[in-house]
């Protein structure tokens, strides 16, 4: 199973799958129909419920049938974060026992005033980038996260020589991000809540041996973070593609919050073609199976996974 191909395709079930959900979907499928050892590539579908507070009761179920009535099937049968808690912990175990997370006991106010203690701006609407305030010990305060230390044993705080992340996506080329001053030390786990995003995506990549991820371009710079995490978990990396994003007529990313409707599942060739547009692929009729084939040879020649 080593040099596999696997991908997958990992919606929050947040809401039924739209336009925007789609692409990375169908990107997905595509890569991994499309690489070179073709027939043993394997598309794996992973439900990402942890953040119950999100989730609207019966989206699961409606995505995987939105997606199986547009021919997408994954070659697993899907998993849910839900059920995968104790694997999380023991990662975060792991972490614990190399020193790579500390406890935290900050409020999100508490970060605004040492960081405006330290002279640095405001910022509205976005996750904090943590000032470092626990990284030496908790000050008597109880904590409410763990956090991920950036910036490894050997490089000092603001150590200008800490060397960014870099990877190489395949659709948008180099990137780089010098974490600890791009988003801070981040937290993994509150003490009131599920276990964050970066650190399930990472473990849940890791267990089935993703080789490639293919999703959604707001994600490109989670990938640094992700990167960061494997490293300490002693994980291999899989290759990135990111892609585009369908954005309404404000040129926000659609989204659930922002009204995208529900796919219309009964013309699938109609709804795989808007999808396929987004990707830079051909307008496609006939059936949907010739569709799909014809788009696995187009990806092959763009992507060549
Ligand atoms: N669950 C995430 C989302 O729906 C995708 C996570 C990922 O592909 O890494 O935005």
């Amino acid at each position: 199973m080593g040099n596999q191909h696997t991908g997958r395709f990992a919606p929050s079930p947040t809401g039924p799958l739209h336009a925007g959900s789609l692409v990375a979907a169908l990107a997905s499928w595509l890569d991994v129909r499309a690489c070179n050892q073709s027939g043993t590539g394997r598309w794996l579908v992973r439900i990402e419920d942890l953040d119950t507070q999100r989730c609207m009761s019966g989206a699961a179920s409606t995505i995987l049938r939105q997606l199986q009535s547009l021919g997408l099937l994954p070659d697993e049968t899907p998993v849910f974060q839900s059920q995968r808690t104790s694997l999380y912990r023991d990662a975060l175990q792991r972490l614990v026992d190399t020193g790579r997370v500390y406890p935290c006991g900050c409020s999100r106010k508490e970060i605004e005033a040492a960081r405006a203690g330290l002279g640095l701006p405001r910022q509205r609407h976005a996750e904090l980038v943590y000032p470092g305030t626990c990284q030496n010990g908790l000050h008597g305060k109880a904590a409410v996260a763990w956090r991920f230390r950036t910036i490894a044993q050997g490089y000092g705080p603001g150590d200008q020589d800490e060397p960014p992340v870099q990877w190489s996506d395949r659709r948008l080329g180099p990137q780089q991000q010098q974490v600890s001053s791009a988003v801070g030390d981040f937290v993994v786990q509150r003490a009131d809540g599920p276990y964050a995003y970066q650190l399930a995506v990472v473990v849940d990549d890791a267990a089935p041996q993703i080789s490639h991820v293919v999703r959604g371009e707001d994600l490109t710079d989670n990938t640094a973070r992700q990167i960061l995490l494997q490293r300490a978990l002693g994980h291999s990396q899989p290759r990135y593609l990111h892609t585009p994003l369908v954005r309404d007529a404000h040129g926000e990313k659609l989204s659930k919050q922002n009204g995208a409707q529900p796919l219309d599942t009964t013309q699938p060739l109609q709804t795989l073609n808007a999808a396929a547009a987004v990707l830079g692929l051909q307008a496609r009729t006939g059936s949907v199976a010739d569709a799909l084939s014809a788009w696995v040879a187009e990806w092959r020649r763009l992507y060549n996974p």
